[in-house]
């Protein structure tokens, strides 16, 4: 799965005490990562640290060890210019380009400098945070209040009615994109309650047997991606007009255009369409 933490891969947020002389480093302006500039594969820096090329980052990050290599990230401020023979890449147009685990880890640094820029100070109090050595989280040295990295879980769901499956068009979507419909989680409430508030508030269709898919860290910006197949009960279509713009009855012979396949989306939706085809 895209994003999934590599099995190469071992978290550790205490930097080794000799900085090693090579090390990956993973450099980020908002959610554009360092990449070598030349035409694929694309390359992120292998250095002992970004000053050696020239840049001084805001803020790093020691992120542990992928198969034998120390892993950092970085935070450039918003302005800076690449490097000459580097250049700012957005992640998504990474995937396939850049190394499988590098990809994944890259999902991982992104939503831990971001957290890290947004938690140097204190949210209840206001005092500087520290970052504590024995696990991923900042402290308030004032009010004690510690935060942690956060992850906003949000449920996909895809739902079947005989050989059609329900897909939805959002706003923000590509043209002619459909895809499974998708909300993020409140706070008392199952996976499975939300997808059916989910599905039932943005297209009036109610839903039942959630069975479960799969599940993909999803870092724009930080959510965790929950799928899930579920069968039709009742209802008409009527796309609540906001987060979804049309949504319609597919059949598996007349898809229209469908997410790209870095998505769990896409992965949940050819699992329906095989599942169909074979029926
Ligand atoms: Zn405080």
């Amino acid at each position: 799965m895209p994003f999934q933490w590599p099995s190469a891969y071992a978290s550790a947020v205490d930097p080794p005490e000799k900085p090693p002389e090579r090390s990956l480093w993973f450099v980020f302006r908002g959610g554009e990562l360092l990449v070598s500039a030349i035409p694929a594969p694309a390359a992120i820096p292998h250095c002992n640290n970004p000053k050696d090329l020239g840049m001084m980052p805001l803020r790093t990050q020691y992120l542990g060890v992928l198969g034998t290599e120390h892993c950092f990230s970085a935070e450039a401020a918003a302005e800076v210019q690449p490097p000459q023979g580097w250049s700012w890449q957005g992640l998504r147009g990474l995937f396939g380009t850049l190394d499988d685990a590098q990809f994944a880890l890259a999902g991982r640094a992104v939503q831990i400098v971001e957290w890290d820029r947004t938690h140097q100070y204190c949210g209840a109090c206001g005092e500087v945070t520290v970052a504590r050595t024995s696990e991923r989280s900042r402290e308030c040295p004032r009010c004690r209040l510690v935060v942690y990295p956060r992850l906003a879980p949000a449920v996909m769901g895809l739902v079947r009615r005989e050989r059609s499956l329900l897909l939805a068009r959002s706003p923000r979507f590509p043209e002619g994109m459909y895809s499974a419909l998708a909300g993020f989680v409140e706070p008392g409430e199952t996976l499975e309650q939300c997808l059916e508030r989910e599905i039932y508030e943005e297209t009036g269709i109610q839903v039942r047997n959630a069975r479960y898919f799969a599940s993909q860290p999803w870092p724009f910006p930080n959510s965790l991606m929950i799928a899930f197949f579920a069968d039709y009960v009742a209802g008409e279509i009527r796309a609540d007009g906001v987060e979804i713009v049309d949504a319609q009855w597919f059949g598996v012979e007349d898809l229209p255009r469908l997410p790209a396949k870095i998505s769990v989306a896409r992965r949940l939706i050819d699992a329906a369409i095989g599942e169909m085809l074979v029926a």
